[in-house]
């Protein structure tokens, strides 16, 4: 839905005009994964699909809530009455930012919001981060806050971890809040500190596919908090704030000392190697060489997320076999893992069979059909209108 029809929509539903619209996307993570709360890096970029949301200040303490996509109607909360974990309804996410805002100590007094989004939901492509980015940035700007894109992606992820209650990384709030176009965003996510990667695949013949799997397992949610705690006891018997203290050169010494701590062995060996392989492709896209050098590292950290990390799933290996089976650079999953999308770098000549194979393959093991898009990297939050 575009900004027109948001602010048509907003009109419609509350009677006036909205004092703007402003756009969050969702994003793409290239490598990285499972490293943003151990203090590593990533490198997500932002996808063309976006949140919309048409906004109004209100002086009266009253948060309005409305999606265009869901049927739930106009929510109507008192600014005074938000309350972490209170809600398990999609309002929890601007809600959320409301309250993390008004934590922070920013007067804000209430607002009305429409909004609707394009960003596929619970697809591992951070709707959840596009929609609290989006109404972050609203208020920013309408409330005259003054403050910066890291500092919008910070509040976000309190209120995703503190009121919504979903432990999650810094990476998806700050990638939809921080992302250039045609760029990736190289993030050291211990200090927010980061660097903006030229990444133009199409200029060398080349495109990245993300293949959206349709299923989110159910476990997703416990199984993410166990790896967490898993990395957290690791840092902890290596006597390190975070996994992201220990060097790849020390990697071995590492393991040695955890002896036969055979699971966190594992996560600590995904934690510390993915960071390399972080570097590896800042270095690769840096030197200004063939990115096809890139696609052998993608297929690295998705065995390192299968088979040590043990967070892929059925339909996320079968993406990742089929497309290296049938010509692709490289691929992996993406995201949290148990389900969502995964990525694959191909030549352009390529993409075509390579689809059609990954199609195939899902009909015949019986999965729901997936849905196959091209990503370029696109613009992080901003104003529309
Ligand atoms: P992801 O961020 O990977 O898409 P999450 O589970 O973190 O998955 O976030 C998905 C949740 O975000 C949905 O369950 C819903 O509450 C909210 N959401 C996403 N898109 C919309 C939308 N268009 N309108 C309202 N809520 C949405
Ligand atoms: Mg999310």
């Amino acid at each position: 839905m575009g900004a027109q029809e948001v602010r048509e929509g907003f009109v419609r539903l509350y009677g006036a005009e909205p004092e703007g619209v402003w756009a969050a996307p969702g994003r793409v993570n290239l490598i990285g994964e499972h490293t943003d709360y151990n203090d590593g890096f990533v490198m997500p970029f932002a996808l063309p699909h976006i949140a919309v949301a048409a906004v109004a200040r209100r002086t009266d303490g009253v948060l309005r809530l409305h999606s265009a996509d869901l049927d739930s109607g106009v929510a109507e909360l008192r600014l005074d009455e938000l309350t972490p974990e209170s809600d398990d309804a999609w309002t929890a996410y601007p809600a959320g930012v409301v309250w993390a805002l008004r934590e922070a100590g920013h007067a804000v007094t209430g607002a009305d919001i429409h909004l609707s989004s394009t960003v596929p939901s619970g697809a591992g492509l951070s709707s959840s981060a596009a929609i609290e980015v989006v109404v972050a940035l609203a208020l920013n700007d309408l409330y005259a806050l003054g403050l910066q894109g890291w500092q919008l992606a910070r509040l976000c992820q309190r209120a995703e971890n503190v009121y919504v209650g979903a432990p999650t990384g810094i990476m998806d709030q700050t990638a939809s809040a921080c992302c250039e176009a045609g760029h990736a965003l190289f993030l050291d996510t211990r200090d927010l500190s980061q660097k903006q990667i030229p990444l133009d695949l199409a200029a060398e013949g080349l495109r990245l596919l993300v293949v959206d799997t349709q299923v989110t397992h159910a476990h997703s949610g416990g199984e993410y908090g166990k790896r967490r705690a898993g990395c957290e006891k690791g840092a902890a018997l290596l006597g390190v704030d975070a996994l992201r203290d220990i060097a790849y050169a020390d990697l071995d010494a590492a393991l040695a000392r955890l002896g036969d701590e055979e699971e966190v062995s594992r996560l600590v060996r995904h934690v510390v190697t993915e960071d390399q392989r972080v570097e590896q492709v800042v270095a690769l896209l840096e030197s200004g060489g063939d990115t096809r050098a890139v696609g052998p590292v993608l297929t690295a950290g998705h065995a390192s997320l299968r088979d040590d990390f043990r967070v892929s799933c059925a339909e996320l290996d079968l993406v990742v076999d089929t497309a290296l089976a049938h010509g692709a650079l490289g691929a992996r999953m993406t995201g949290g893992g148990f389900g969502g999308s995964a990525i694959v770098l191909a030549e352009a000549t390529d993409v075509e069979t390579l689809t059609k194979a990954v199609e195939e393959a899902f009909a015949a093991a019986g999965h729901k059909a997936p849905r196959v898009f091209e990503a370029v990297p696109a613009a992080g939050a901003r104003r529309l209108g």
